[in-house]
């Protein structure tokens, strides 16, 4: 088996360690047998988002989100909608899954459009939601509780189309007052959890695989790999941010 992954604007949207999503998404295929291309998509690409399985969109500062922002609508958005509505699998993390909504108006008053995948919109704030994050995940899961780092000014607000990714447990989320994070709608995940966000809750990470594997070949098997480690680190860090 073998999976695409398309990795979208690595130079300008990386923070707090997101390509470690990559990195996870590659290793935990690799030791079940599944071959793995990644493929980094800058601006100005022409890309077919039809051979792709999976896409990842990392987070970046308002100003790394102004430069790629045009591009992304005008240049990807109708094919990428296109390719999200036909069940390609998405992770978007802060300023990528701000992206993903209608619209980001930042702090500075500047409207950047966004590609409408995600029926959300956000606006930025003055105060900044920093820190720790642990949330109840919307996802057929065996561990539904996951944790992350969150550092935004935006705040998001789900419209009637969005269903929230979770349930905040400790930390802000979406807004800081609603209790949801994160949006979801048929294959495509967004959410304020860098971390990053994968590593630390590798299921998450099968999740995604097996939604791709299940959507190119009809079926995923996954087995289960040794996540012992990664379960004691999980279980700390809900303890500490509760
Ligand atoms: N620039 C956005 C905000 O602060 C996204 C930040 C991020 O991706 N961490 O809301």
């Amino acid at each position: 088996m073998h999976l695409r992954i398309a990795h979208i604007y690595p130079a300008q949207m990386n923070i707090y360690g997101d390509r470690g999503n990559i990195i996870v998404l590659r290793q935990r295929s690799l030791w079940r047998g599944i071959d793995v291309d990644v493929d980094a998509i800058h601006p100005g690409a022409t890309v077919d988002w039809a051979r792709y399985d999976l896409c990842f969109f990392g987070g970046g500062q308002d100003s790394g989100q102004a430069l790629i922002a045009d591009d992304f609508v005008v240049r990807q958005g109708s094919e990428l909608r296109a390719a999200l509505a036909d069940g390609m699998v998405m992770l978007a993390i802060c300023g990528g899954y701000q992206l993903l909504g209608t619209y980001f108006k930042t702090h500075a008053g500047q409207t950047l459009p966004g590609i409408g995948a995600l029926d959300v919109h956000t606006i930025g704030g003055t105060q900044r939601s920093i820190g720790n994050i642990a949330v109840t995940v919307d996802v057929p899961i065996a561990q539904r509780s996951c944790i992350g780092f969150e550092n935004h000014s935006g705040q998001t607000f789900l419209g009637s189309g969005a269903r929230p990714l979770g349930t905040v447990i400790a930390g802000s989320g979406n807004n800081g007052s609603d209790k949801t994070e994160g949006a979801q709608v048929h294959n495509t995940f967004g959410c304020y959890m860098h971390g990053s966000f994968l590593p630390k809750n590798p299921l998450f990470a099968d999740f995604l695989l097996s939604r791709a594997l299940e959507r190119r070949y009809g079926h995923a098997e996954l087995p289960p790999l040794d996540d012992r480690a990664e379960g004691v680190a999980q279980r700390v860090m809900l303890d500490r941010v509760r």
